[in-house]
């Protein structure tokens, strides 16, 4: 049995670390130290996630409520808890500052026994159930039992873990080499395993139990999502024609990213972010039911909701059903959805992703009614697809998309295969760091967001600029609910936020900069969307920056 206590010190050294290889040797050491049981847990800890990514639970924890248990915790005042995350800018140091000034913590649970990694796991799970009536309350109580069982070294980790903001620089890449280190199994093959099975866990334990062997065999599993194959933009009709020599035209549908598991009667619907979304969206579990003939299936696509107008609603709306827990069948009346499939990547036992795009599409054909299929066109003239681009953005859509008809479905990966056509401005998705308090009439509200960037090999977050929201009263103030609850420290009217919101932002031209962490800074930065459908790791990196800067020389 591991204790959460070893757990502790690993972050602890990590912090303490800055190169990812010697990171990478530390995660491995700890993975090979831990038991089967507790290895996929730590998998998921290390990186500041409780649950798997496809699962559709939730810590359930914010800063407010990890606030009241600190400080019931401490027998300190809730202010107090407050004024040391201001001081410390940190959540953890500060629980930990406050546990140990406090009057109970130590004398209170001497003798008891030390908490394990299981347990606190076990405990999370209780709290993420809670709902309802009181659950607030009894979410509070179960955390205070976790930080009056923690020693005050463990405290500091064990807070940011409970709203899964670790902060130690561990993420997916680490922890895929870490995996491939410890077990001796080459790092491609982790790598795969995580796209088909988007569970770094199942991963973890197969290359502990059964090597390289047992990762050769991992393949697609019906009900646990696979990473969503994603588009690269093109560089315009003529030129993707001549390269690709025939292409498939779609249009590319302005909605959302859904990808659906059928087994049996069975149907799961997952969205962009691979989290389960089957319960807020039961039209389209009934034209699953109704429309797909093959027994068991998964099948990738586009949900649309199409307005009385017949054109597509705005992409919020879509997003506003994805999200809705009450009153369902209510919002699917406002916002009916349509399918738009466009591929399929399993079918009654055998995994299709290393099918050709035009045998997929005979497979797609032949498990599904046309209605709810995209329209395929396969050409090599430039004018047909011209004419289907112009079709499209007449309906109100974004543009097409071109796939290659001989590539293979590559789970997780942007590249040459598909290419995107639409009219707009390229705009990045970045993810919100940051914010400041408005002046004068807007005191209350939070007028202005700092963005960041990612830096995939280090994880870290890079500044790159500010975007004012500019919009009415009424979404100035819904925006700034929103982000209240993820304010993690605040220095005068400065504000730093969990990461967990990504704005689509579009700009006049990237300029480079020593004001932001970024190197560089964004002229007439300019809020698009809210993309609440994409997660931290789907925000733009700073090599997507660097190659938009290029290209616009
Ligand atoms: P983007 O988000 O701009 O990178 O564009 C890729 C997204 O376009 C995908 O994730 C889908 O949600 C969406 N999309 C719409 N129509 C299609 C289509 N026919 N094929 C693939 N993706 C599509």
């Amino acid at each position: 049995m591991t204790f959460f206590e070893r757990f502790a010190q690993v972050c602890n050294t990590i912090e303490n670390i800055k190169g990812s290889l010697e990171i990478t040797s530390v995660v491995a050491g700890f993975f090979r130290e831990v038991s089967d049981e507790e290895l996929p847990i730590v998998t998921r800890f290390i990186m500041g996630h409780i649950f798997p990514v496809w699962s559709n639970k939730e810590s359930g924890i914010g800063p407010n409520i990890l606030y009241s248990a600190i400080s019931r915790t401490s027998s300190l005042p809730l202010k107090r808890i407050e004024k040391l995350v201001k001081e410390t800018g940190d959540i953890g140091i500060a629980s930990e500052k406050a546990i140990r000034s406090g009057k109970t913590h130590l004398s209170f649970f001497e003798g008891e026994e030390k908490l394990s990694i299981t347990e606190v796991y076990s405990r999370f799970e209780k709290i993420s159930g809670l709902e309802g009536k009181g659950s607030q309350d009894t979410k509070i109580k179960n955390l205070q039992y976790l930080f009056s069982s923690a020693k005050p070294e463990e405290i500091t980790f064990l807070s940011r873990l409970s709203i899964e903001e670790l902060r130690i620089g561990v993420g997916e890449g680490i922890v895929r080499n870490a995996i491939a280190e410890a077990f001796d199994v080459s790092r491609e093959l982790v790598e795969r395993g995580v796209l088909l099975t988007n569970d770094m866990g199942l991963v973890a334990v197969t290359a502990k139990k059964e090597g390289q062997t047992g990762l050769e065999k991992l393949g697609v599993v019906i009900n646990r999502p696979l990473k969503m194959m994603l588009a690269q933009i093109g560089p315009g009709i003529n030129e993707t024609v001549k390269e690709m020599g025939q292409v498939a035209v779609e249009w590319k549908f302005d909605g959302a990213r859904v990808q659906i598991h059928k087994e049996g009667n069975e149907v799961k619907i997952f969205s962009r972010k691979l989290e389960d979304v089957t319960l807020s969206l039961p039209d389209l579990v009934g034209s699953v039911m109704s429309k797909v003939s093959a027994a068991s299936t998964i099948l990738d696509g586009e949900a649309v909701a199409i307005g009385k107008d017949k054109r597509p609603m705005a992409f919020q709306e879509i997003l506003r059903r994805f999200r809705r827990k009450y009153d369902i069948s209510a919002t699917s009346i406002d916002i009916p959805l349509h399918l738009n499939l466009f591929d399929i990547l399993y079918l009654d036992g055998e995994s299709l992703i290393d099918l050709p795009l035009f045998e997929r599409r005979k497979k797609l054909e032949e498990a599904c009614d046309r209605s709810i299929l995209a329209d395929q066109t396969l050409t090599n003239d430039p004018l047909i697809v011209e004419k289907v681009y112009k079709e499209a953005l007449t309906a109100g859509h974004e543009g097409v998309m071109l796939k290659n008809p001989g590539s293979l479905y590559s789970p997780g990966k942007r590249g040459k295969n598909w290419l995107k056509l639409k009219p707009i401005m390229e705009t990045l998705d970045l993810v919100v760091v940051g914010g400041e308090w408005g002046e004068g009439r807007r005191t209350r509200t939070i007028g202005s967001y700092l963005l960041a960037c990612r830096d995939p090999d280090t994880d870290k977050l890079l500044p790159i600029g500010r975007v004012a929201t500019g919009i009415n009263d009424e979404q100035l103030q819904e925006m700034t609910n929103l982000f209240k609850d993820l304010i993690i420290s605040e220095n005068s009217n400065h504000l730093e936020f969990e990461p967990k919101i990504i704005f689509e932002v579009a700009f006049e031209e990237i300029q480079k900069s020593t004001n932001y962490g970024s190197g560089y800074a964004l002229r007439f930065p300019r809020l698009v969307n809210m993309r609440s459908d994409k997660s931290l790791e789907d925000s733009d990196s700073i090599e997507r920056v660097e190659q938009l800067y290029i290209g616009q020389k």
